[in-house]
């Protein structure tokens, strides 16, 4: 391609609307363009760029075994009202852009298949002869993100690779699993990438396990707690660890004590001399079930820890029957007009024990009238704690669960693992923290979807089988924006050599030099025929501008017929270094085709 023909404008600015590095370039380097909000177009380098991750995720997926198809974008609500996420997708989590068709049918637009999928293998999976399968697709994602921001990274509409298989059992799933995890990192390796596979929460769904994929960039949403030793890593949604020793409580008897202004554990602390793991801190929160019903939640927990409301909202999705529900919708701290809703009169905040009376409720058809009371496991040891009194200004020192206040009936684990924490595994280890930007999942879903679907196939023995199911979700264009996350410099992007929108720029110092026009048309010319994927420069622009430029777009060589033509050489610049190098013209080709392999395998 020849620039002086291409829709190629680069910005010098860093645009307004940017935040991150790759953002920031992308934009500026011509690839993508804002349309609206989490809403982008993939101009002709990007789309390439695309078309490159595509088919690396193509050829790995495909050397499993994996069949790639194309499935409908709209989906019918019939589809997702079976499975019971209609109402979580649309209202609750609001994700989904819904819509009314021209005969008041209801539709979705795909945020994600398994709705779908499931549908097609109940009605043409029949027997467990057709077993194992797995279909595969790249597509567009459309998903009505709260927060769409970072250009690719968490867009409105993005493209995904999203693969969904069926099993007999576990242990098929589990190897196509294990399939999944090693052409994930066989993806994520080709296209240049520094990840991490980690454990990751499965959320309520259970099963024995999902592993996000993370690229390493401190622009990465996500915090990735691991050890030296590479024997753990995991999403601080799922991570354990070890919580610091307990120091022995310097309370010997029960007593309440004035404790003014001193509604944070620091402040409490250093008011009654005590150590944190003395402490049990009692957080509320708020949650609503899916059948609209709010249940106020009291987590009892160690003053030194702190809560994941990840590990949370698993647990109070475990408990949704005691209140005739299937699913939690929302999980808050619930703020003082939340409070407004339903406390009879104004809570203890800050000083609250684990008993706070219940008739702080004001209970309702919509607000059950009770706390659930929750302990986690690192409260419960504690002996001659330190806790609220329900009193404002005042705590109680010296008290056990058990004598003056009852140890709640649900034992939990839902404290946040962090920095520095002893690992479980080996005591030893400490772990560190890391930023990521998760560009896959890998997930085994197990019978849920099959199962409220109806989806199931003839057994063997002649049985009716919900289908045992994994799925499998890349996403291509934030996996590509990630790759200028963590290769760039003052200069520009540096694209990885194995999706590169294009190998080699040729740019013309000066066009009215008919001696360099010759060589450039020539190895233009050639390369492109070899296979190597040039671009030329033929703009009548300064020399400067065209390596600014050239440099920006990141592309890995650029080769510059100028002063040592003399000699029968071009320039040869490598981008990612800006080591430069005279090669005869004759050996252009040859030279490219070596550092080119050397580069992608
Ligand atoms: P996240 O936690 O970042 O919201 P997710 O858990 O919702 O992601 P999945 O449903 O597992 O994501 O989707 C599979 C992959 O699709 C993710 O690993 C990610 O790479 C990509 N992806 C998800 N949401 C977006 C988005 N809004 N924009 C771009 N890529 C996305
Ligand atoms: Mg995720």
């Amino acid at each position: 391609m020849r620039l002086s023909q291409m829709l190629f404008v680069t910005l010098r600015e860093d645009p307004a609307e940017a935040e991150i590095p790759s953002h920031k370039l992308l934009l500026r380097a011509g690839y993508i363009r804002r349309i609206g909000s989490g809403i982008y177009a993939y101009l002709p380098l990007m789309w390439r760029v695309l078309k490159k991750v595509s088919q690396i995720v193509r050829e790995e997926m495909d050397a499993t075994g994996a069949q790639e198809c194309l499935l409908p974008q709209l989906q019918p609500a019939d589809l997702w009202r079976e499975s019971g996420r209609w109402d979580t997708y649309t209202q609750a989590e609001g994700i989904m852009f819904a819509m009314t068709d021209r005969q008041q049918r209801e539709l979705g637009l795909g945020p994600t298949h398994e709705e779908v999928i499931t549908t097609i293998a109940k009605d043409m999976i029949r027997s467990y002869r057709q077993l194992p399968l797995h279909l595969y697709q790249i597509q567009t994602k459309f998903r009505d993100e709260i927060r769409p921001r970072f250009g690719l990274m968490r867009g409105r509409e993005f493209i995904m690779k999203d693969g969904y298989s069926f099993h007999t059992n576990e242990e098929s799933l589990k190897k196509t699993y294990q399939d999944m995890a090693q052409a994930y990192s066989n993806m994520l390796r080709r296209s240049g990438l520094q990840f991490r596979a980690v454990d990751a929460d499965s959320g309520a769904i259970g099963g024995s396990g999902s592993q996000e994929f993370m690229v390493l960039a401190e622009a990465g949403e996500d915090e990735v707690l691991y050890t030296e030793d590479g024997q753990y890593a995991a999403n601080v949604e799922k991570a354990v660890s070890m919580p610091a020793d307990l120091e022995p409580s310097p309370f010997a008897s029960f007593e309440k004590r004035e404790t003014p202004g001193t509604e944070t554990i620091d402040k409490l602390c250093k008011f009654l001399k005590c150590s944190p793991t003395q402490v049990v801190k009692n957080v509320l929160y708020q949650a609503v079930y899916d059948n609209g019903i709010t249940v106020l939640v009291l987590v009892s927990i160690r003053g030194d820890q702190d809560v994941n409301q990840v590990k949370l909202l698993n647990e109070l999705t475990k408990l949704a029957g005691n209140y005739q529900a299937k699913t939690v919708l929302f999980l808050t701290v619930p703020d003082a007009e939340a409070q407004r809703k339903w406390a009879a009169k104004s809570l203890p905040l800050g000083y609250m024990a684990p008993d706070v009376a219940d008739d702080y409720i004001a209970g309702s058809k919509e607000v059950n009238s009770k706390f659930l009371r929750l302990v986690d496991r690192t409260a419960v040891d504690l002996t001659n704690f330190v806790t609220g009194s329900n009193e404002s200004g005042y705590h109680v020192v010296g008290a056990n669960w058990n004598k003056e206040f009852p140890l709640p009936a649900t034992v939990v684990g839902v404290r946040t693992a962090k920095k520095g924490d002893r690992a479980v595994h080996n005591p030893e280890q400490t772990l560190q923290s890391a930023r990521g930007i998760e560009v896959g999942h890998i997930f085994q879903l197990g019978t849920k979807y099959s199962q409220a679907m109806g989806a199931t196939y003839t057994s063997e023995q002649g049985e009716e089988m919900p289908f045992v199911m994994g799925c499998y979700g890349v996403g291509v264009s934030r996996l590509a924006q990630s790759a200028v996350e963590q290769s760039y410099d003052k200069d520009g992007i540096i694209w990885p050599v194995a999706i590169a929108p294009y190998h080699a720029i040729i740019s013309i110092p000066n066009i009215s030099d008919a001696q360099q026009v010759e060589v450039a048309e020539k190895l233009y010319a050639e390369l492109n025929q070899s296979g190597i994927e040039t671009l030329l420069d033929d703009r009548d622009e300064r020399a400067g501008v065209k390596f600014k430029d050239a440099d920006l777009i990141g592309i890995p060589y650029r080769i510059v017929p100028g002063r040592s033509l003399k000699a029968g050489k071009v320039e040869v610049v490598e981008r990612a270094t800006h080591k430069s190098q005279e090669i005869l013209v004759d050996e252009v080709n040859s030279t490219l085709k070596q550092w080119i392999e050397a580069a992608i395998n």
